[in-house]
This record gives structure tokens, C-alpha cells and sequence, in this order.
């Protein structure tokens, strides 16, 4: 599936496009499409106001690209939660049919789904869901790549991206384990990270969309 302007705008936000500028190199990752692809769609979307583009330094959400992103994330992710609830749904498979129907639901449609699902707070991949026509506000934002080692990291969200998904289901790394920094490898090699259960290196690539909270008990 060809990424659409609407997906761009969802990956650019969760990626911490409100607050901060992200490269290109990092959305050529979360979509898995070509350097040209990306350059061609922001262009795109700097004409219709949705993001604003630095040279070198990448593009950022507008207040209007921010609030387009919202309305389209709490669609998405209040439907992620009904699949995964009501239809045992599993996280890597809810993406492909929470993106059809995110862009059939109207406002009726979703407070309603939001009201039958007690206005869920989080997706299943830790994600925010932002209240009813307000602009989303992610709360974990540094990821595995920003710690050193020996930090301990609890994992608070992830890319809600098929590959990245099908990855941490078969190394079985899910949403809110804590763990230890034990390695990270030169040169964009992978992050070992590590508790009581099991011990994993995740490729840099990934590390770089799994967004993590410190842990604040210190490890003796
Ligand atoms: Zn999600």
C-alpha cells in the first residue's frame, strides 16, 4: 500500500513532528518508501500549510497539519482499541483495517465508538488518544537510541508500523516490560537490552521507533 498524505502527516506526529523537526531519513524509515517519495510528498504538504520545511534540518507540523494529525489519530487508535478488544485483533495485525476505517468514520461515529470503548486514553501500541477535537499530546518521547547503557527503560510505545510490529512480536518484546541496557553496538549495530525473562538485540532501525520511559527505581 502506497503511503497517502494521511499517513505521512500520522508518521511525521508520531515521530514528535509537533514539537521538534523530523528528516527525512527517519520517515523514509517509519514508511518504508524512497528518499524521492518523501521529498516529492512534503512538497505537498508545505503548499497546503500542513507542515513547515527546513532545509538540512527537516519539517514540522503547522497548527493546522497538527490538528488534521489529531482528528485523524483519535479515529485511528480508538478503532486499533475496538479490534483489539471486541474482535482479538492482535497489535501487528489492527494497522491495515484501523487505516480504512479511521478515514469512513464520521463525527458521530467516533464519539460514539469513544463513549462504547469509556474513552480509552491509549492505542494498544501506548499511543495517545486525544480527547474530541483537541490537538494529541504523546507523552513518551525519547526512544531505545537515547539512553546509555545500564539504563533502566520500561517500553511506553512503538511505531504503529506493520514491520517494526511483525519484528517485536517475533523477538515477543511488548508494550510496558522493563528492561536493562546492557550493549550498545558501534556504529549503528544493535541495542541488547535485558531482564529476568529474556535478553534481546534489537536492530538499530527498530531501536530507533521504540520510544521508552526511564525507569526511576535504581537497579542494585
Ligand atoms: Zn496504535
Amino acid at each position: 500500500m502506497t503511503p497517502n498524505r494521511e499517513d505521512y502527516l500520522k508518521l511525521i506526529f508520531e515521530l514528535g513532528g509537533d514539537v521538534k523537526k523530523i528528516n527525512n531519513k527517519q520517515i523514509v524509515a517509519g514508511l518504508n518508501v524512497s528518499a524521492a517519495s518523501v521529498s516529492e510528498m512534503i512538497s505537498k504538504l508545505v503548499k497546503e500549510d500542513l507542515v513547515e520545511h527546513s532545509p538540512y534540518q527537516g519539517v514540522q507540523l503547522t497548527e493546522r497539519g497538527l490538528r488534521k494529525a489529531s482528528t485523524l489519530i483519535r479515529k485511528h487508535r480508538l478503532w486499533e482499541v475496538f479490534l483489539v478488544e471486541h474482535l482479538n485483533y492482535s497489535w501487528n495485525e489492527v494497522h491495515d483495517d484501523a487505516e480504512v476505517l479511521e478515514h469512513v468514520t464520521s463525527k458521530t461515529l467516533e464519539n460514539r465508538l469513544a463513549n462504547y470503548l469509556n474513552s480509552p486514553q491509549f492505542c494498544p501500541h501506548g499511543g495517545v488518544i486525544p480527547e474530541d477535537n483537541q490537538p494529541v499530546h504523546e507523552k513518551s518521547r525519547q526512544t531505545l537510541i537515547d539512553y546509555p547503557i545500564n539504563t533502566k527503560i520500561r517500553i511506553a510505545r512503538v511505531l504503529d508500523e506493520k514491520d517494526l510490529l511483525d519484528y517485536l512480536m517475533s523477538i515477543d518484546l511488548k508494550i510496558h516490560e522493563e528492561y536493562i541496557i546492557t550493549e550498545i553496538a558501534a556504529y549503528e549495530g544493535p541495542v541488547t537490552i535485558k531482564n529476568n525473562e529474556k535478553e534481546l538485540a534489537i536492530s538499530y532501525k527498530a531501536a530507533s521507533t521504540i520510544f521508552v520511559d526511564q525507569s526511576l527505581e535504581s537497579e542494585d
